[in-house]
């Protein structure tokens, strides 16, 4: 894959078939959170912000991922047949 193709590449967050809704949050205490929801199993998963910099704290392998975050998705379903390989969770 070249550079240029690397580029128009997005992840989708999925769950349960659709694609997760994607919200920011204000903290009390400052600062934002983004979290992403299932809207039909409820899970949630949670984004905290970090300075770029710390991305060599999480050790080889670890990249920036493009990931879409919207608060309205489309509704369309998914095809279902995604394998979560669990003995090669990683590429
Ligand atoms: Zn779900």
């Amino acid at each position: 894959m070249t550079p240029a193709e690397n580029k128009q590449i997005v992840w989708v967050p999925v769950c349960c078939g659709r694609i997760m809704r994607y919200n920011i949050f204000k903290q009390p205490r400052g600062g934002v959170y983004g979290a992403l929801v299932c809207t039909s199993c409820s899970k949630n998963i949670v984004l905290e912000q970090e300075p770029l910099f710390s991305l060599s704290d999480y050790g080889e392998g670890s990249i920036l991922l493009s990931v879409v975050g919207s608060p309205k998705p489309p509704k369309s379903e998914r095809p279902a047949d995604v394998d979560i390989g669990i003995d090669e969770p990683t590429l």
